[in-house]
């Protein structure tokens, strides 16, 4: 009955110091969102206490009924929302979803074909020291030196010559939409799988504001805390055909007893992401991103060699080009720190400075969107991140931010854990 800050005061002041940081600074790592007081209630429910092995209706453990209204809520939801055949919501991260997708398609030693990670891909998608880098004969296709968008013809080129077993369209770091129709016909041509990792654009398609890869796609995974703005975890969309491949994947192969506390907080999210709201927000964030992406484009910051890659954005994120700039990705994640604005510093392609520091930062707009901005706080947030970049006075800068944090309160009334 002792409440969490009673039981274990240390703790209890760690997360209210997050709490604090969470209000009183702009979040704009493009992969982060806030999730809404029922998601919280939902995660931080008794459900955590059951073991739900199997799948709604087949379970190793007794005493689910409960439960299953859950995850056949969850399921039932993400796939009206998406217009897909199959689901899977069990997934405890998006890397565990993509681990699962990749074992249900492929065999160790078999060659998957993916966007290379310094040109915007992700961990899962082949890394060297990633699971998939390790278990798979891995080729990655780039993105073109003269505008840094993904070249079709060159991945049809790279299929041709590696045969890939899967081949897999989706990114961590790539401000533009990926054709998935030409994705489809490729994969056709050499006899591929197509599997697509919507991770981060995931709300924008279930908002109708960006091309669903559903249609054209074997399998869909994505991660539900970004964009689509739930809790930190995973899902898997397919054809029906891949569907009992893809549960044995994820369980037993990939993981045991399924997160059911999880699994109610992404059944709430994917009624959200059903609403009007959810989509007004959505239109929020890919114009604070346009924003963004004009005002870093504009003479004053170009002076300085800085500029976002392709010129602008399709999506939630812009990616600032800093190889022309004095400024390094390190110092411009640090400078903006100081003025209280959460980014990440990120390589760009062809970037010629080392991994940990970097050319680039991937600065996102969903969180802010979340938090109730509009166009004429964007403006503001990008005028403030574009001085900061070019040597404006940081206590000003502050200010400013300040300003627009108290103006967008986040989590009123939630003061302490029992209010949950
Ligand atoms: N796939 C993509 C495209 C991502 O960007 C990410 C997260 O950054 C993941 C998968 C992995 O998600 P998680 O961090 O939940 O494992």
């Amino acid at each position: 009955t002792q409440s969490l800050a009673e039981l274990d005061p240390e703790l209890a002041v760690a997360m209210g110091q997050e709490l604090a940081r969470e209000r009183d600074t702009l979040e704009m790592i493009a992969s982060e969102n806030f999730v809404p007081r029922a998601v919280l209630q939902a995660q931080g429910s008794v459900l955590t206490n059951k073991y739900a092995e199997g799948y709604p209706g087949r379970r190793y453990y007794g005493g689910c009924e409960a439960v299953d209204i859950v995850e056949d809520l969850a399921r039932n939801r993400v796939k009206e929302l998406f217009g897909a055949e199959f689901a899977n919501v069990q997934p405890h991260s998006g890397a565990q979803a993509n681990a699962a997708v990749l074992m249900a398609l492929m065999n160790p030693g078999e060659k998957l074909l993916g966007l290379d990670l310094a040109h915007g891909g992700h961990l899962t998608h082949g890394m060297r020291l990633n699971f998939s880098g390790k278990l798979y004969e891995v080729h990655a296709y780039g993105v073109s030196k003269e505008d840094h968008r993904v070249d079709m013809d060159e991945v049809r080129k790279i299929a041709r010559e590696t045969r890939p077993k899967v081949i897999v369209a989706g990114w961590s770091a790539y401000p533009r939409h990926l054709d998935f129709a030409a994705f489809r016909e490729i994969a056709d041509e050499v006899g591929a799988y197509l599997w697509v990792d919507m991770a981060h654009f995931a709300g924008l398609v279930a908002a109708g504001l960006h091309p669903s890869p559903v249609p054209h796609a074997d399998v869909v995974s994505s991660t539900v805390h970004k964009t689509l703005g739930g809790p930190r975890s995973g899902l898997i969309l397919a054809k029906q055909e891949f569907a009992k491949k893809l549960n044995s994947a994820v369980f037993p192969g990939q993981q045991g007893g399924p997160l059911m506390h999880a699994i109610a907080a992404k059944a709430v999210a994917f009624k959200i992401a059903g609403t009007a709201e959810f989509k007004e927000r959505q239109e929020r964030t890919i114009t604070g991103a346009k924003l963004l992406a004009e005002r870093l484009t504009a003479a004053d910051v170009k002076d300085k060699g800085i500029t976002v890659l392709t010129g602008g954005t399709d999506v939630h994120l812009a990616l600032v080009d800093l190889r022309n700039s004095q400024l390094d990705g390190q110092q411009g994640e640090d400078l903006l720190h100081e003025v209280g604005i959460t980014v990440n510093r990120n390589a760009v392609p062809f970037d010629p400075r080392p991994p940990m520091v970097t050319s680039g930062l991937r600065i996102g707009t969903a969180a802010l969107a979340t938090r109730g901005f509009g166009d004429t706080e964007f403006a503001e947030v990008a005028d403030i991140i574009a001085s900061a970049l070019i040597g404006g006075d940081v206590e000003t800068l502050r200010t400013r931010v300040s300003k627009l944090a108290q103006d967008f309160p986040l989590y009123e009334g939630l003061e302490d854990w029992r209010l949950l």
